[in-house]
């Protein structure tokens, strides 16, 4: 059922709609964030649409259909040769395709096409999901072409991507498209204890340094990010309180370890949170508002240091970094050059301010 889905309750309404009117599109390209739910939105319509006890419209996700629809049988090995034909689930109707390296492949197209061209074998509705479908290179999309245009009508292709901005117009113009937002840290949160994968404080933090991604709050390390944020305290009693540019320096050689572009935005993520509380601190906002709650008397002492300024400009300092970091910038040189802006913007308050009581 949709509403056992955490939210984009926008694509949910849209979603029944289509089921009520029973226009259930051939051709759907799903784009959002990884781990928004856009596989898991998918295999609802698949359920959906071959379910043997629907509820209303939607799948019961209890009869053997829906159980087998949720169960993909994926190669047991790593070597790509495997990874080249569909992934099908227990349901011989519903299956997906995945690159098998960086691209996929023409020959994966021809058997999409084939496959969709086949009825149903036991279901209603055959679904096929290509997964990362910006991955698809100039002569895949153009095999797709043929059967994206006109999908027999039991057929339903579903195109799921995080990059939509990589895939052709042809691609597109053939395609509905169903935008995902975000999830709220609110909705992760609540998620994250219903299901028993995280408590207390770590559920609240995991859910606000996920970025909109259900994926990324689950399967995060929190030992890692720990260790992150530690490193990441240590920029920021630099910057606000002992106004120390080799600790600054140092901070940013360790910053650049960062092996993957996703690893060193994490990073960026961690440090604005923290700026975010100190900042929050200083405002005398609530403590509940603070993410980082079990760092209260460090990012306290921080924030006695700042004024309303300074954390605004750090922040924007922040943001117009990673602007840069989409048309590929020199990381190194940017971050030894963000730490020095940030160090510069003003010199820390004095030492503790005085607050009448
Ligand atoms: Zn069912």
């Amino acid at each position: 059922m949709l509403d056992q889905l955490t939210g984009n309750e926008r694509v949910k309404s849209l979603l029944r709609k289509m089921l009520q009117a029973l226009r259930v599109p051939g051709a759907m390209l799903f784009t959002g964030e990884d781990g928004i739910g856009k596989k898991l939105f998918a295999l609802e319509i698949a359920k959906a649409l071959n379910c043997r006890a629907p509820q209303g419209l939607e799948g019961c996700g209890q009869c053997p259909a829906c159980k087998r629809i949720d169960r993909f049988n994926y190669p047991q090995s790593d070597d790509s040769e495997d990874w080249k034909g569909i992934i099908w689930t227990d349901h011989p109707d519903v299956g997906m395709v995945v690159a098998p390296k960086r691209v996929l492949l023409v020959e994966q197209m021809r058997l999409i096409e084939r496959e969709a061209n086949y009825r149903p074998y036991e279901g209603k509705a055959r679904v096929l999901l290509i997964d990362d479908a910006d991955k698809l290179n100039d002569s895949s999309a153009n095999a797709l072409l043929k059967v994206l245009e006109e999908p027999p009508h039991t057929s339903h292709l579903m195109l799921l991507t995080s990059r939509p901005g990589m895939l052709l117009p042809t691609i597109h113009s053939r395609c509905q498209m169903i935008r995902f937002s975000p999830v709220s840290p609110q909705e992760i949160e609540t998620h994250l204890l219903k299901n028993k994968i995280a408590s207390g404080s770590e559920a609240r933090i995991r859910a606000r340094v996920a970025r909109g991604s259900l994926g990324r709050a689950i399967e995060s390390d929190f030992d890692d990010y720990i260790e992150e944020r530690t490193a990441m305290l240590r920029v920021l009693q630099a910057l606000a309180v002992s106004d120390d540019r080799i600790q600054l320096l140092t901070s940013a050689e360790e910053f650049n370890d960062a092996r993957h572009k996703d690893d060193y935005e994490a990073r960026l993520d961690v440090l604005e949170a923290l700026i975010r509380d100190a900042w929050m601190l200083a405002l005398h906002a609530p403590e509940e508002s603070i993410v980082n709650e079990d760092l209260l008397p460090e990012l306290r002492t921080i924030s006695e240091r700042l004024d309303g300024e300074r954390p605004a400009g750090w922040i924007s300092q922040i943001e117009e970094l990673r602007e840069q970091l989409l048309v590929n910038i020199n990381r190194k040189s940017a971050t030894d050059a963000l730490f020095l802006t940030m160090a510069a913007a003003a010199p820390p308050l004095g030492r503790k301010r005085f607050v009448p009581r």
